[in-house]
């Protein structure tokens, strides 16, 4: 078993219900199960103003999966959701990024560990923080 950290976002549609939807399919999803959930947090978009704000939350996963077919399984969550609400809300109703698992660092096409920006987004490392203290301090002092 091994712990990773997620960052779900979403600005489309019913964003607080698209995260519920996407906790819980993560929860259902074989060889994973969450441990820790943060509180939503709300963002202005940045730069284009004109879409609604963006709300956001941190998970602290277990996890049976090694990174790559995580993001597999993750990858396919965010393909279920986007399908079925395409025709109603668009394509972009649900992110979810690994933002680290456990303290691996690996830099692929597909993945790179921990998560590229992470260590500069208050809206990944906020929601982080009231969960993974050390994880969210393990970030940001790795990349100063
Ligand atoms: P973004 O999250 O940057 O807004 P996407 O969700 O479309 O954009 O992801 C683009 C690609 O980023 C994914 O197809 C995935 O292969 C890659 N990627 C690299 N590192 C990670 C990571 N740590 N977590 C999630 N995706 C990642
Ligand atoms: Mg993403």
């Amino acid at each position: 078993m091994a712990r990773a950290w997620l960052s779900l976002g979403a600005n489309l549609g019913d964003a607080p219900a698209n995260l519920a939807e996407a906790v819980r399919r993560i929860g259902e999803a074989d060889g994973v199960a969450v441990v820790a959930q943060s509180g939503m947090i709300t963002t202005k978009p940045w730069g284009k103003t004109d879409q609604p704000d963006f709300l956001n939350l941190a998970l602290e996963i277990n996890t049976a999966l090694e990174p790559l077919p995580l993001l597999d399984a993750l990858q396919a969550i965010e393909a279920v959701m986007g399908r079925e609400r395409l025709e109603h809300w668009g394509p972009r109703v649900i992110d979810i990024d690994i933002v680290a698992y456990e303290r691996l660092e690996m830099d692929t096409a597909r993945l790179t560990l921990p998560h590229r920006y992470a260590h500069e987004r208050d809206f990944v490392l906020d929601p982080l923080r009231e969960i993974a203290p050390a994880v969210t301090e393990w970030l940001t002092s790795r990349r100063r």
